[in-house]
């Protein structure tokens, strides 16, 4: 157990903010026991993965315990079929990358999406058409307050666009401990159709691709789009794309024709870094803060001495503006401690 630790190592916009207590849990048995001495103490909680999605406003006055539990176990269910198992602490990349290297199919269009497995549920992560709900099948999470462990299924998790139940009712009251998905052996289902992937195929002179293939493709696009946390402090979308009831929409298209939306039912889905850029923001800088200049819905720590304040009064000041042209509240997609 460290004090007064900073935690601008751990969180990937790189903010400098301290946590009382900090301590790096491996185990299960582990963190049980930080858990009960931060129930002597009445201590607030804070559990990190790889810090992908968070901001820290302030110092943390509480027990910050870093989830570092590790191991991958692998199932075959049958021919075409193996269930495989990681831990939370596992780098969700990494384990991407394992189960393509054992050519298993159904993560590779989530290739490169940093964090770690055992925040995937919490967001239900997606990206390309690919949401881990279509491969999820449970997730271990230990019960904060009996600390006893229960199984989470597919239905009991409540997905839905970038949101679950751990970030609604159950939100504070578990620890996910390890999350189990289906995947494909040999029948794979190669999915293109989303964004750039069919052409950045083509510029790889790839014709029928592989779920490697897929992969890399993805990882080329993301790789010329998003800034890299590692140089440049971000959590890559900082708000989620708002869904509005048609008739609204319908209603802003006869004031700005061009503006993209995604229909689904009676509602619509409008790209939300569209609206900023809208607004002005696409690679303005206020002090410390900017938006990506090649995609507003990214925050960054423009100058990396950015406090997680001055990050959060900038997101505060691109949702005033939003609503004031397009009657639409943003939501925040990253996790504001
Ligand atoms: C450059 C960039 C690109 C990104 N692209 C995408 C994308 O394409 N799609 C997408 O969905 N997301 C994306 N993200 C967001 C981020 O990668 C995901 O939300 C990821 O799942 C966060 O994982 P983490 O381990 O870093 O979470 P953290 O930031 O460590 O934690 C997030 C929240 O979950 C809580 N938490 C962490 N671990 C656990 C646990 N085991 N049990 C319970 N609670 C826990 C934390 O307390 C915190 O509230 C991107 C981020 C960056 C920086």
């Amino acid at each position: 157990m460290q004090e007064n630790f900073s935690l601008k190592a751990h969180n990937t916009f790189g903010v400098d903010a301290k946590a009382r207590y900090f301590i790096e849990v491996h185990s299960t048995e582990e963190l049980i026991e930080a858990l009960n001495y931060s129930k002597t103490d009445t201590l607030p909680l804070l559990f990190l993965g790889g810090g992908s999605n968070i901001l820290l406003t302030k110092d943390f006055e509480g027990l910050a315990i870093k989830l570092n539990l590790k191991g991958i176990h692998e199932d075959l269910i049958n021919d075409n079929e193996v269930l495989v198992t990681a831990k939370a602490g596992e780098n969700w990349h990494e384990f991407v990358a394992f189960c393509l290297e054992k050519n298993y199919g159904g993560l590779e269009n989530l290739s490169l999406i940093p964090g770690n497995v055992g925040t995937s549920p919490m967001q239900n992560i997606g990206a390309y058409g690919t949401e881990i709900k279509d491969t999820f099948v449970s997730c271990t999470v230990l019960n904060l307050e009996n600390l006893q462990l229960e199984t989470f299924n597919l239905e009991q998790c409540r997905f839905g666009y970038r949101d679950s139940i751990f970030k609604k009712e159950g939100k504070g009251k578990y620890v996910i401990l390890d999350v189990a998905f289906k995947l494909t052996r040999k029948d794979h289902h190669i999915k293109t159709e989303y964004g750039a992937i069919q052409s950045e195929l083509e510029h790889l002179e790839i014709e029928k691709p592989t779920i490697q293939d897929i992969s890399r493709a993805v990882i080329n696009i993301r790789q010329s789009k998003l800034p890299d946390p590692k140089e440049i402090g971000n959590a890559g979308s900082f708000f989620k794309n708002p869904t509005i009831p048609l008739p609204q929409f319908e209603e802003l298209k006869e004031k700005f024709p061009q503006i993209p939306g995604y229909t689904s039912g009676d509602f619509v889905k409008v790209p939300a870094g569209w609206l900023i850029e809208q607004c002005g923001w696409k690679g303005k800088q206020i002090g410390n803060v900017a938006s990506h200049k090649l995609q507003a819905l990214v925050i960054i720590n423009a100058t990396g001495n950015a406090t997680g304040k001055e990050i959060f009064d900038f997101s505060a000041m691109i949702i005033d503006s939003v609503n004031e042209k397009f009657g639409i509240e943003l939501e925040r997609e990253v996790n504001i401690i």
